[in-house]
């Protein structure tokens, strides 16, 4: 009787947890909307701590030129930003310890190294069909120990992948899609 109590306790947080994911999931598609409105690629970042959304980012490589400005880097930024304008709150760790940070696709290597670097909690991801080989660094969030979680999400697929159609040449002169196969 315990145990059956348990499990419906455990999953009713699972279909919580769900809930907000796809909830904030939606927030992050925003900005990669924004981004594509701007002529950019659509791909979008959340980083949410303590229940409120406390950094937003998008991919910046066409507004910005620049082959850095992926959209988890922008929004690990902004959030440390933000964090530092409170009141009362010196630095970015103590949030960045209990945050969960979305992103539309698949994390490449250097984000995923900004997220562990920065000891970010948990990580969502929208989708992981459009760049099936980043899905080889979940093994490094598995050895950090960030917890590691794939949504799915058709929009977020359906975005990027309808963007790259139309947009492949300039997108790999910013990205490693450009690297040529020895
Ligand atoms: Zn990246």
């Amino acid at each position: 009787m315990e145990e059956t109590l348990e499990e419906a306790k455990n999953l009713l947080i699972c279909a919580e947890e769900n809930d907000l994911d796809n909830y904030f999931m939606q927030e992050a598609i925003k900005e990669a909307k924004l981004s594509l409105n701007e002529g950019g690629a659509p791909i979008g970042s959340i980083l949410v701590s303590e229940g409120k959304i406390i950094g937003r980012g998008r991919n910046q490589f066409i507004q910005m030129n620049s082959i850095i400005r992926h959209a988890e880097i922008n929004c690990i930024e902004n959030g440390a930003q933000k964090i530092t304008k409170l009141d009362g709150e010196s630095s970015y760790h103590r949030l960045f310890s209990k945050a969960t940070i979305y992103a539309t696709l698949t994390p490449c290597e250097m984000c995923s190294g900004s997220i562990i670097y920065f000891r970010i909690k948990r990580m969502v991801i929208g989708e992981n069909r459009n760049f099936p080989n980043n899905r080889a660094y979940e093994k490094l969030f598995k050895e950090a120990g960030v917890k590691y979680k794939v949504l799915d999400n058709t929009e977020c697929f359906n975005l990027f992948s309808e963007y790259l159609t139309n947009n492949k040449e300039i997108y790999s002169k910013y990205s490693r899609l450009g690297e040529k196969k020895e």
